[in-house]
């Protein structure tokens, strides 16, 4: 049999595992539009910031190819699939047969249509390719702007803030990292972002920008060396959708990756996944789903029916060395609701409950005890079986009751 998989990355990873944990004889062929050995997307900062280099950031070992028997075309982009004939084309006109075939595709920029962007420099800050175009045009003196302070933005920011003169930050939504922090966690790390020299610009469109200045919706004039455009990102889906696949935002497969087209799977930030928090379908582009998305598609391409069910958002991230730590549904209605928060100077936390269940939580500065609180949302422990004082005192699974270690221990379902 051979398994053709498009992309190299996280969830391509997760899918060559997946693949020989069930079959050690499968013919698999990677096919990656970049040239490099496949690496951790969220180091790119880092790399950046001079905190790893290009041999420390691959996601895998040297020889992870060649120990699972994989067959490598990198530098070559898929640009057709052909499913009657089961085969991939690429861009030097070969093409590739598959008995199964995964696309992991994963996601690229948005470049939103601002007035002038197209036709001026700038950069985006996706890829390694990125990071490298972007490190070469910084100076020690550059004023650069950033189009976006979601997760992508800030850590731009954070990867080129010792080697620029100033960073300034223009964002549309009111407040930093829209889609996981509600109003007082934003304003907390924004006020410790500020402390390390950036300036905002918030709930404030670029109107458009000539190569030296960003007009912003409210008159605003920005000046600018280097333009960084981080207004978030655009399933890779086209390639199937153009034969029929089923998408929404990305595309969409069951708990095995699965699409609607036969012997064709998706998995990763080009795949969208059932949130366990509320049911509802949606792309989560985050590492451990594209990992697990991928796994599963791998072992069920390769015969062995194992879903992936437990999708959620998960996010732990250090922002100039502030720590953030979010899990589950957030709902941004003001802190007057019945969701317990607490915050000081240095510390945020929120917690969102429902039904008897621990939902969602935002931790800020002091991120102790995530783990704990993201199995309990994941598992859906009942809130009057925990003992949330021994967990405060005590990390540890004292804290619950019988019934509830027994469900986040085996999985198995508490009535209680
Ligand atoms: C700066 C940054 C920081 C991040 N930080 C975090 C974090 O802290 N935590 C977290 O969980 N997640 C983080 N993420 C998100 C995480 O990196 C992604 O969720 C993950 O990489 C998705 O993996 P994937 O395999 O689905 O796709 P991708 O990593 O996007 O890889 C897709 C690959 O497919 C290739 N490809 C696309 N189209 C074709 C084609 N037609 N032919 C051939 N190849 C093709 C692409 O070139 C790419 O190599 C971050 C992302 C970025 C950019």
């Amino acid at each position: 049999m051979r398994i053709v998989i498009i992309g190299n990355s996280t969830a391509a990873v997760g899918a060559i595992e997946g693949i020989r944990a069930a079959d050690s004889a499968a013919n698999i062929a990677v096919i990656s539009a970049e040239m490099v050995h496949t690496y951790s997307r969220p180091l790119i900062s880092y790399l950046l910031e001079g905190k790893t280099d290009i041999d420390r950031m691959k996601y895998r070992p040297a020889d992870f190819y060649e120990r699972n028997n994989v067959q490598t075309f990198f530098g070559c982009t898929v640009t057709a699939v052909d499913a009657v004939a089961r085969a991939v084309v690429l861009d030097n006109g070969e093409h590739i047969g598959y008995d199964k075939l995964l696309l992991a595709a994963g996601s690229r920029p948005f470049v939103p249509p601002i007035e002038g962007l197209c036709g001026t420099e700038h950069y985006t800050f996706q890829s390694l390719a990125d990071a490298k175009s972007l490190e070469a045009a910084l100076t020690p003196k550059s004023r650069v702007l950033i189009i976006g302070a979601g997760l992508i933005g800030l850590k731009c920011a954070e990867g080129i803030h010792s080697r620029v003169g100033n960073i300034a930050v223009a964002e549309f939504a009111p407040r930093i990292l829209p889609s996981i922090l509600d109003g007082g966690g934003a304003a907390l790390v924004q006020s410790h972002l500020v402390g390390k020299g950036l300036t905002f610009h918030l709930g404030n469109a670029v109107a458009s920008v000539d190569g030296h200045t960003a007009a912003l919706a409210d008159g605003a004039q920005v000046p600018y060396d280097v333009l960084v455009v981080a207004s978030g990102v655009k399933p890779n889906i086209e390639l199937l959708t153009a034969i029929g696949a089923k998408a929404g935002r990305a595309l969409i497969t069951d708990s095995c990756g699965r699409t609607s087209l036969p012997d064709i799977f998706a998995a990763g930030d080009c795949a969208e996944s059932i949130d366990l928090t509320d049911g509802r379908r949606r792309v989560l582009a985050i590492l451990p789903n594209a990992y697990l998305q991928g796994r599963a598609a791998g072992k069920a391409m390769a015969g062995l029916e194992e879903p992936f069910t437990e999708a959620m958002p998960v996010n732990s991230i250090g922002l100039f060395g502030l720590h953030i730590g979010t899990a589950g549904a957030m709902r941004c209605e003001p802190e007057t609701d019945n969701n317990p928060q607490y915050s000081d100077v240095n510390n945020y936390r929120r917690f969102f409950f429902s039904d008897n269940r621990l939902t969602g939580f935002i931790l800020i500065g002091d991120v102790n005890r995530a783990g704990i609180y993201t199995a309990l949302v994941r598992a859906k422990v009942p809130i009057d079986t925990i003992n949330f004082a021994a967990i405060a005192e005590k990390p540890q699974l004292m804290a619950f009751s019988p019934a509830a270690r027994k469900q986040m221990l085996n999985g198995e379902k508490n009535d209680s």
